[in-house]
């Protein structure tokens, strides 16, 4: 890290004094050079520090981490820099560049601005101390996530109260019981043991521990010194400074001037407008839930009810459990279906390679075309285990570019959390969990597939935030379909794919409480988006405005003692601040985009190649609504992800 950021300080400082009137050559490739020489180092130390962290580690982390974030400050405030992209754009130049060089361009000048490029000494070292403040408040939110997750278990003697939960899900906490030297069974809140003790565990009070543990983590309400309360107050005052230096008044309006939607006004709208038409169902689906819990006495339904009864409900109704349909899912089986739909509809093949990895579960693929020319190579690490963050995310390793006299095919981290491998190494998924899988080799193939050269806006790079899900909640739908599924199922005892009647049940209860998983979604995005427009951080009340977002949206009150926005990493220490709705705004365009699919054929190798070249091989090297129009000759409209949802009346 020392020798890189050295070289790349060095290459500013040449870049910047050279008198030449900048352009390409002379000014733009050599700082994109350096700056992805960075970007590789730093993604692989920031990858292990999520994937094998450990103390020593955490510490070099944090060490480089100020050193890197101290980099990207120094060189967004780098007025000779900007000055020189102000000049290539006014220049003679410019006419002769590229599209996606333009686009690159662009997005300099934008990046620059919002890097207070504009602001004077004095501000200038204010927004610095920011930035680096928020880099350090964010990776300790974290930290107390992970550190309150690892401390907790809870050691069960009595098998008698384990009634209901999985064989395999016991299976494991016996072990885990075994490696803390005790007997019994021992449970964490890793998110593949706690959601089965959720949705099947009998036992109420054994449900209402593990999940006040589950809701209270890193809070006031569980280890003190682990508390991401003040954590979250600061990063919220922080950030609203953070804009006010460079002129917005909030941080939402800053955040969306890089993204699709134009204004927090138009998120609430829409996001208004979508809790709107799914309170009703939601409402449905509650009652639905009440009366289940009568016939089983309970009165007063508890959020520790809602997964277990929602699971019950299930069974009676669609006659058939997450547990049956698990058996139809043993990894190596899901991960060929998957690759068999993206060869088909892409024309790619995927092939395992040996190569290091940093843990023995690590797989290694390649991607070539037809002709066996390569495309890209993805690791992919799948199970849970401790000091591996929670989640499943795409990273990039490398990114697709093409410099003079050197190029590079890119390279991915797929990562996720699925359950250890306990029978025969095999890994049982829930449907769920397939989606994951999916989901994230979407984002994969948006940064693989890319057939951009130009460093910034190849793959995901570059691509509006509210539009990155597009690629990742497309691919979701394949999960759906009778002719993947049955390519992709075998029961573990019989060897069977998973018959039609039990996939057509499993289709019926696909929106099943969809209305409340809607407008659970909304209210996370919601109280995001309002959190970072017209919530005042200094008041430091932001559980008033979950409860008030909570009173509009939501049909199921969680506990006063929740604690949710303590463990919401997405916008306290991932990048989704100002943009938890985007997920939502990308179903829209996934859902409308998939559409063209159920008109054209699911596996149809047109529609597939017409995907890959308007969308997934052109990144961000232009606006994602070009992108979309070309794709789909229209605009994008919200009917296909509400009837895909089963919200219209
Ligand atoms: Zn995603």
């Amino acid at each position: 890290m020392n020798e890189v950021l050295k070289e790349i300080r060095l290459t500013i400082k040449n870049v910047g004094s050279n008198q030449e009137d900048p352009n390409w050559q002379n000014f733009v490739y050599p700082l994109q050079k350096s700056n992805e020489k960075l970007s590789r180092v730093w993604s692989q130390i920031n990858h292990l520090n999520s994937v094998v962290n450990n103390e020593k580690l955490r510490l070099i982390y944090n060490k480089n981490l100020t050193k890197v974030t101290k980099y990207y400050s120094e060189l967004s405030q780098n007025k000779l820099i900007y000055k020189k992209f102000i000049k290539i754009k006014s220049g003679t130049c410019y006419r002769a560049l590229t599209a996606p060089q333009k686009k690159i361009i662009a997005d300099e000048i934008l990046g620059f601005e919002l890097g207070g490029v504009a602001l004077n000494n004095n501000k200038k070292i204010q927004f610095k101390k920011i930035l680096s403040k928020l880099s350090k408040l964010s990776a300790n939110f974290e930290e107390n996530l992970l550190d309150s997750v690892n401390n907790f278990s809870l050691l069960i003697k009595n098998k008698e109260k384990l009634k209901g939960i999985p064989n395999d899900v016991l299976i494991k906490a016996k072990i885990d019981a075994k490696n803390q030297k005790k007997s019994g069974w021992a449970f964490s809140l890793d998110f593949p043991c706690y959601m089965p003790v959720m949705q099947y565990a009998d036992n109420r009070e054994l449900r209402k521990q593990i999940y006040y543990a589950y809701a209270t983590k890193a809070s006031d309400l569980s280890d003190k010194d682990k508390d991401n309360t003040n954590n979250i107050n600061k990063i919220l005052l922080n950030k609203k400074r953070l804009a006010n230096l460079l002129g917005f008044s909030d941080y939402a309006s800053m955040a969306l001037t890089t993204k699709m939607a134009n204004s927090s006004k138009e998120v609430i709208n829409f996001l208004d407008d979508l809790a709107n038409k799914a309170k009703p169902f939601a409402s449905k689906d509650m009652v639905d839930l009440k009366n289940y819990g009568h016939k089983l006495k309970i009165k007063d339904i508890e959020a520790w009810d809602i997964a277990y009864l929602s699971e019950k409900i299930k069974e009676e109704r669609f006659n058939y459990s997450e547990q049956e349909v698990k058996n139809y899912f043993p990894d190596h089986k899901v991960i060929e279906g998957l690759f068999k739909v993206v060869e088909s509809i892409y024309g790619i093949y995927i092939k395992k390679e040996i190569t290091e990895v940093w843990h023995k579960d690590v797989k290694f693929y390649k991607i070539t075309n037809k002709s066996d020319k390569l495309i890209g190579y993805f690791y992919l690490d799948l199970y849970a285990r401790k000091s591996k963050r929670g989640g499943a995310w795409m990273d990039e390793a490398i990114s697709k570019y093409k410099f003079p006299n050197e190029h590079t095919s890119p390279v991915a981290y797929l990562t996720c959390n699925f359950s250890e491998p306990v029978h025969n190494n095999v890994s049982l998924l829930t449907h769920d969990e397939v989606i994951t899988l999916f989901h994230e080799f979407g984002h994969g193939l948006h940064h693989l597939l890319t057939e951009i050269n130009d460093y910034g806006v190849s793959g995901i790079q570059g691509v509006e935030w509210d539009a990155v899900e597009l690629p990742s909640q497309f691919m979701e739908n394949f999960c759906w379909e009778w002719s993947v599924i049955k390519n992709m199922t075998e029961h573990t005892k019989t060897k069977k794919p998973m018959p039609k009647i039990l996939f057509n049940k499993l289709l019926k209860s696909k929106n099943f409480q969809s209305g409340m998983q809607t407008t659970r979604q909304v209210e996370f995005a919601l109280f995001d988006i309002k959190l970072h427009s017209d919530y005042d951080p200094s008041l430091k009340n932001f559980l008033n405005l979950l409860n008030q977002v909570r009173d509009q949206v939501s049909v199921v009150r969680p506990p006063e003692w929740n604690r949710f926005p303590h463990s919401f990493s997405h916008i306290f220490a991932g990048g989704y601040a100002a943009g938890y709705y985007s997920y939502k705004w990308a179903e829209v365009l996934s859902a409308d985009a998939y559409s063209l699919f159920e008109e054209m054929g699911i596996l149809s190798d047109e529609a597939g190649k017409k995907f890959r070249k308007e969308i997934l091989s052109m990144g961000g090297s232009r606006p994602a609504m070009n992108s979309f129009v070309k794709f789909r000759g229209r605009k994008p409209s919200i009917d296909a992800l509400l009837r895909h949802n089963g919200l219209l009346s």
